[in-house]
């Protein structure tokens, strides 16, 4: 069964049998199960990552399902946890994978636990202190991560490599929460959630088949105007969080 579930893969010489193999054995946090979380999660479990820990404290509503494709109606009446109601849906389209949900948050407090030991994160979250906490986490422990972030009609995806450059070289200085456009507020086109999603998972499918050969670009898309960027990304011999230079190291 397992040879014709990924067929259509393992036939792709970027994959074959070996590639196969290695995402069999992969394991993959994903945290946020919302309109990028959905998206990867997704493309994550049918393409045979071994071992998913969908992380998500909030339940399913309404207003998730013009984007967020795994959710019913069930689960808004339901009240479903994301990460609960994920899992379900993913298990019933790959019951050969495990898949645990955290259905909580990530905070200082619960992140050693939610994140111990997977091979390769996924940021899903919309907010800039999950994105820091994920950041300084994954330097701590040397662990790849793929942050992904959408609003309006852009996106943008990008994998950072331990010891190869963070976020904060990316973005050096954080806003301020007052002019940071809301989601609820700005929109979110439902295809862009799912494309963005979907680039994540390709990066962390790359990365997972053949790391050594990786090198971190900016994906950047603007759907309604057909345009997508690619820029390339250099870790910051300055910046204050990855590099020798910073406090305590
Ligand atoms: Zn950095």
């Amino acid at each position: 069964m397992s040879n014709n579930r990924y067929q259509r893969q393992i036939c792709l010489k970027q994959v074959g049998e070996d590639g196969q193999q290695k995402l069999l054995q992969a394991k993959v946090a994903v945290i946020g199960c919302g309109a990028l979380g959905s998206s990867v999660a997704n493309n994550l479990a049918r393409a045979g990552i071994g071992f998913l820990r969908l992380i998500d404290g909030d339940t399913v509503n309404i207003s998730n399902l013009h984007r967020q494709q795994i959710y019913s109606e069930e689960d808004v009446r339901q009240n479903c946890n994301k990460a609960v109601a994920a899992r379900k849906f993913l298990l019933a389209a790959n019951s050969e994978i495990e898949i645990n949900s955290f259905p909580h948050y990530l905070n200082q407090g619960n992140a050693g636990l939610a994140l111990s030991g997977v091979d390769l994160i996924i940021d899903a979250t919309d907010n800039f202190s999950s994105r820091m906490l994920i950041n300084e986490l994954t330097i701590e422990q040397n662990t790849p991560w793929v942050h992904g972030a959408v609003l309006g009609f852009e996106g943008r995806v990008i994998l950072f490599q331990p010891g190869q450059g963070c976020y904060r070289c990316l973005v050096p200085s954080i806003p301020s929460p007052a002019i940071i456009p809301k989601p609820e507020e700005y929109g979110v086109f439902g295809p862009l959630a799912v494309i963005a999603g979907s680039l994540q998972a390709t990066e962390a499918i790359r990365y997972l088949i053949n790391p050594k050969d990786y090198s971190s670009r900016l994906l950047s898309i603007d759907i309604w105007h057909q345009q997508m960027q690619v820029i390339g990304f250099q870790r910051k011999e300055s910046c204050p969080f990855c590099s020798d230079l910073r406090s305590g190291s």
